[in-house]
């Protein structure tokens, strides 16, 4: 299953059109709306979380997008970590489950694996000294 987060921009001259109910039914896509503007005949923006099965059937999804005219930003999540802000306390350790943050153990600075991170977001709560934080980023699709 491929989830991705996805930001669409609409035009007035598409606006009025069904292109959700498009997606679910032609592309088999789990669609979950966090953010909607889209009022007639004005700019419109929509955010939402996709659930899709087959790589094949997002880039038929996307070209779909591309060819009514609706803009398309695939927005990645990532953690981001400001070495400088942190004083290595660990207090962030705990909270990771995934063990994404851990301390070394020879230097007792902390270490982070973006490859185990879940994107849960505890850690950026934690951090009394905002060395950590979900950041957004968008790749557009054309
Ligand atoms: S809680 Fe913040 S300051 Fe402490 S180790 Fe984690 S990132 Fe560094
Ligand atoms: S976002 Fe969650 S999984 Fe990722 S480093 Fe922070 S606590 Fe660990």
């Amino acid at each position: 299953m491929i989830n991705k987060r996805l930001q669409l921009v609409y035009h007035p001259d598409n606006v009025s059109k069904a292109i959700i109910y498009d997606l679910v039914k032609n592309y088999d896509i789990v669609i979950n709306i966090i953010q909607a503007r889209i009022l007639p005949d004005e700019e419109g923006k929509l955010v939402m979380d996709i659930k899709v099965s087959k790589k094949s059937a997002l880039d038929q999804a996307l070209k779909y997008l591309n060819n009514e005219g609706i803009d398309v930003t695939i927005l990645e999540k990532s953690i981001a970590y400001n070495q400088e802000a942190c004083v290595h306390c660990g207090a962030c350790t705990g909270l990771c489950k995934a063990e994404a943050l851990i301390m070394d153990k020879t230097s007792w600075e902390l270490l982070l694996d973006q490859e185990n991170c879940l994107l849960c977001g505890m850690c950026v709560s934690a951090c009394g000294f905002n060395a950590l934080s979900l950041e957004t980023n968008g790749d557009n699709y054309v």
